[in-house]
């Protein structure tokens, strides 16, 4: 087939170009004008006037790869936390400034357009970022990576504090539609479940299931700096029968459209509440769903080019962003030997060859695993692929490690203790080239401990990949006055070369520019203090120190020590109200998951704080308490900023890396910090003078937890923790529900406190003594914070995907010139 030659309009991005493709947009693609336009209606044609621009560079690179025969990476993930895109391609075209200008123009202020895009929050927390930050990288690396995931209709739930506690409600965020996907009806690909397997012809059959249809939607994904663009495909679920005709003329309305309802749920809502058999089964079959979608569609693309699977593993890489898709394993085994009939053993050389695989948590309870019999229910010919690889595992295990039950039993990837279930890690472990962590901390724990006994069996598949951060949305985008501060003096090379930064070491005792790093963080101070009056009534003075604690709420993180600590500060000033306290605000965000009473208790707890605290008039500006509500990307683009502390008091061994901890350093925030994840590697980087350090480690954790941890002990030993525990327990906090917070207490003090909360605190209120004392001092101050921003360079996602790309998926960037 020839193409034939397109003929379109070259855009330019002059100000007059871009105020000529807004008013077409507006008009030809929103189909509205000037007169009748709103607000929304504008940032719309302003976005597709954008992704104007990013097509053709799109196009050229796909062209380019094609061209190439590139190997490309398939980054798999069932979450991506990517937030706004607006400015953030505006940033990366270079065409900031003249978008601004070009709005202007028509009588648009374009930053308040910009808060109008809802956020893409098809992701939690961390681990659904990272997949974001990476996608950034890749693009600006030029490597040739897709993202493939979940089109939520519905994202992370919306949170409401509403008299203190979290109320969720659901996040529609594609109401006003989005102007950044592409759908694809004609790449669809089906996907079963249930049925049953026969054998015909030496071939397995999987026969009798019902099926869904998974339809791509593409967003493109720009590179900054660069005409490198990569995909985002994103996969809804399909009927594939629209509609029970007969069941419809008969007027049973309800069941002529049941079954379409029913299939298409798959892709309706990120996390289905899992405490319930149905919960369960609809996360399972969205794991699957995209899974299989993804692989029957690599698998095509590489037919593309290729009339044989000799060359597979030279083309093709596919990563697991931690365990949920792992079925991916499974189904390519499926397709190879089932559908193009690939032997057996070759089929497990390619999945071998091309899987790789990040472990994100080490905590028990967070290790995925599946009932064999909903498995055997919905999947069964996975479940007979994964006994087959099992029982071949097994027999090289008990070659490796002669027969000793014990070994075989704890690494087996069924669990056959109680009802029998498959454990999705050590299936990924067994089937990829290389096994990741993503701290050194993390990666030794992994290799030394949890998975100790695959690390002996393969000892260099296991490696470290530490987690990075896209600098371009992490500063750039969201502090504005001190990238500016920090172009003036070392150029603005540094958004695609962190360690740029450095230079900023040469600077730190300069008085001119310590007093502009200064006023740049104030700026930031006051854009959040202004918000936090919008949103919360509460007013807090710009001066005050700002205390960030911003993260999922988990009993891990362990706000609760954060708490403790304000109370505790809070009884000090009540005690001496005269005496010369730094002032200090301390904010709290982050979402507590659905079903986790603890975490939602602890909301409720720092709200009942704060009413108390914030309008004690013996205390004033000295402490004020701010729970920031809906903790999502945009939020921490405006409260990392403005920082000056950020909290990252882990339990030593159980946050895997942490990547606030690294936007708050490279924002100038100083971190008090247990040894934990990659709290360690920034330790080291901005050194051991700017960052306070306290607590047990994760060695200490673990004598202590061995020689017999008391709390109770602590608790009557130390009698500022004491008062703090009892004013909790005996409702101090709560007047009108006096023991709402006992289990708090009890979980503490009585029942084990499992995160050693108590057995810290010492060292945290310590350290916060310390933090005070460096606070008083504005020359050290500031120093340190410039000290932690020059020593962010490797913390960079830019450095990790290089990593990654080098040493587990061995591609190279696709020349786009
Ligand atoms: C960075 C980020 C996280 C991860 O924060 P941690 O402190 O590493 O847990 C979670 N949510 C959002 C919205 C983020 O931007």
């Amino acid at each position: 087939m020839t193409a034939v030659d397109l003929e379109f309009d070259q855009l330019n991005s002059t100000v007059d170009a871009l105020r000529r493709s807004i008013s077409n947009r507006l008009m030809y693609g929103v189909g509205k004008d000037a007169a009748t336009a709103r607000p929304q209606d504008w940032l719309n044609a302003a976005a597709l006037a954008v992704r104007d621009r990013l097509v053709a560079r799109w196009m050229k690179t796909t062209r380019h790869q094609y061209e190439q025969d590139v190997k490309r990476v398939y980054y798999l993930s069932m979450e991506f936390l990517i937030g706004r895109t607006f400015t953030n391609a505006l940033l990366a075209l270079g065409i900031y400034d003249q978008m601004k200008e070009a709005l202007a123009g028509l009588g648009v202020d374009m930053e308040a357009a910009a808060e109008l895009e809802p956020d893409a929050a098809l992701g939690n927390g961390g681990l659904g970022r990272l997949a974001a930050c990476f996608l950034d990288s890749m693009a600006t690396l030029a490597i040739p990576g897709f993202g493939y995931g979940i089109r939520y209709e519905y994202g992370m739930f919306r949170q409401k504090i509403i008299a203190g506690e979290q109320v969720e409600t659901p996040d529609y965020w594609l109401r006003a539609g989005n102007p950044w996907e592409f759908p694809r009806p004609e790449v669809q690909y089906m996907v079963h479940f249930g049925g049953r397997t026969i054998e015909r012809d030496g071939h397995v059959q999987w026969i009798e299931t019902e099926h869904v249809n998974a339809m791509a939607y593409d967003t493109v994904i720009p590179g900054f700096a660069t005409s490198a663009t990569n995909t985002l495909r994103l996969w809804s679920a399909r009927a594939t029968e629209e509609l029970d005709l007969s069941a419809f003329n008969q007027g049973d309305y309800r069941r002529a459209v049941e079954a379409k309802e029913t299939s298409e749920n798959v892709s309706r809502l990120l996390y289905p509440d899992d405490s319930t058999p149905a919960g369960r089964e609809l996360r399972l079959r969205q794991e699957y769903f995209f899974v299989s979608a993804t692989m029957q569609d690599l698998i095509r693309r590489y037919q593309r080019t290729h009339s044989t699977f000799g060359r597979f593993a030279e083309k093709v890489a596919i990563h697991l962003n931690d365990t949920h898709p792992v079925f991916a394993i499974p189904e390519l085994m499926r397709l190879l030997v089932d559908i193009h009939h690939v032997p057996w053993d070759r089929a497990w050389k390619l999945v071998q060859q091309v899987f790789s695989y990040t472990n994100h948590t080490l905590m028990p309870e967070a290790l995925e695993t599946w009932d064999v019999e909903m498995l055997a229910r919905l999947l069964p010919r996975h479940l007979e692929i994964i006994f087959d690889i099992n029982a071949e595992f097994l027999k090289d295990a008990s070659a490796h490690f002669g027969h000793d039950v014990d070994v075989i039993r704890r690494i087996s990837l069924v669990d056959e203790y109680g009802q029998r279930r498959v454990r999705m890690a050590h299936l990924a472990i067994v089937a990829s080239q290389k096994v990741n962590g993503v701290s050194k901390l993390h990666s030794q724990l992994m290799a030394r401990e949890f998975f100790k006994d695959f690390a002996h069996m393969f000892p260099a598949r296991f490696t470290n990949v530490t987690n990075g951060i896209t600098p371009r949305r992490w500063l750039a985008q969201a502090s504005p006055p001190l990238s500016a501060l920090i172009d003036q003096h070392i150029g603005t090379h540094w958004r695609r070369d962190l360690f740029e930064l450095s230079k900023l070491r040469a600077l730190k005792s300069d008085a001119a520019f310590s007093s502009e790093f200064r006023a740049a963080k104030r700026r930031n101070k006051i854009r959040l203090a202004h918000r936090l009056m919008h949103d919360t009534g509460i007013m807090v003075h710009p001066d005050a120190l700002f205390d960030l604690q911003v993260k999922r709420i988990h009993e891990y993180k362990r706000q609760l020590l954060n708490v403790l600590h304000v109370i505790v500060r809070y009884n000090r000033i009540r005690a001496e109200p005269e005496r010369d306290w730094v002032p200090r605000v301390v904010i709290f965000a982050g979402k507590a998951a659905s079903a986790y009473k603890m975490a939602k208790t602890v909301i409720k707890l720092i709200n009942d704080v704060g009413e108390k605290v914030n309008n004690d008039p013996l205390i004033g500006d000295q402490l004020k308490v701010v729970f920031v509500p809906n903790y999502g990307v945009s939020v921490a683009e405006l409260v990392i900023p403005a920082a000056d502390l950020s909290e990252q008091i882990s339990m030593a061994g159980t946050e895997a890396s942490g990547t606030g901890n690294m936007k708050l350093a490279l924002n100038g925030a100083l971190t008090v910090g247990t040894m934990d994840g990659a709290n360690i590697e920034i330790c080291d980087a901005v050194g051991r003078d700017h960052i306070f350090i306290f607590g047990h480690t994760a060695e200490q954790v673990d004598d202590l937890r061995a020689t017999g941890y008391r709390p109770r002990q602590i608790y009557e030993e130390n009698a500022e923790l004491r008062l703090a525990l009892d004013q909790i327990r005996t409702g101090y906090f709560s007047p009108d529900d006096p023991r709402r917070f006992s289990d708090i207490f009890h979980t503490l003090v009585d029942w084990g406190d499992h995160y050693m909360v108590l057995a810290d605190f010492a060292a945290f209120a310590e350290a916060q003594d310390a933090v005070d004392a460096r606070f008083r001092e504005p020359r050290q101050w500031t120093e340190s914070a410039i000290e932690n921003v020059a020593g962010m360079g490797q913390f960079s996602s830019d450095r990790t995907i290089a990593e990654y790309a080098h040493d587990i998926w061995h591609v190279k960037p696709v020349d786009v010139s």
